[in-house]
């Protein structure tokens, strides 16, 4: 059997994603495996005229979303000693991104949750489904509970 040789980790920051980041980290250590980290912030939705009044495109809280993230996913990053040039902090379609960071990447396996925030009422949340059925390598979607 082949090993694993780059192992991506799609991290939403959302409560049990601890047990997917141990999941990814105990892989990456079995198969002494590369070890890459995602995070994606959700692009914001832009309104056209069918909804009523336009929402302006907000810069300030896009680069204040960024901003956070950026330090979250460097933090988790400096406790998995996963280097600068294996952290992608992206902006639009999570699954989009996961999907296009894994090809870039010659990825070979994605560890996801099961569902994070979107899931309590499907057996996989939305992300999950889309990278399960576009990805280019093997995905591992932990189960997680409902709760
Ligand atoms: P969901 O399908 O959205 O309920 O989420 C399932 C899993 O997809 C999560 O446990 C994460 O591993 C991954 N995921 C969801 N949203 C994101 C995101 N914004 N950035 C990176 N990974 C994500």
């Amino acid at each position: 059997m082949n090993h694993y040789k780059h192992i991506l980790l799609a991290v939403d920051f959302f409560e049990q994603c601890e047990i997917v980041i141990n999941r990814a980290t105990d892989l990456a250590n079995r198969y002494q495996a590369k070890l890459s980290v995602i995070h994606v912030v959700d692009s914001l939705p832009i309104t056209d005229a069918g909804y009523g009044a336009d929402i302006p495109f907000n810069l300030d809280l896009t680069a204040e979303l960024m901003a956070s993230a950026k330090k979250r996913l460097a933090e988790l990053a400096k406790k998995l000693a996963i280097t600068e040039d294996r952290q992608w902090l992206e902006m639009g379609s999570p699954k989009t991104e996961i999907i296009r960071v894994a090809t870039e990447n010659q990825v070979d396996l994605i560890v996801i949750g099961s569902h994070g925030r979107h899931g309590l009422a499907l057996l996989l949340g939305s992300t999950a489904n889309g990278v399960l059925h576009y990805a280019p390598c093997d995905v591992l979607a932990v189960r997680l509970q409902d709760n």
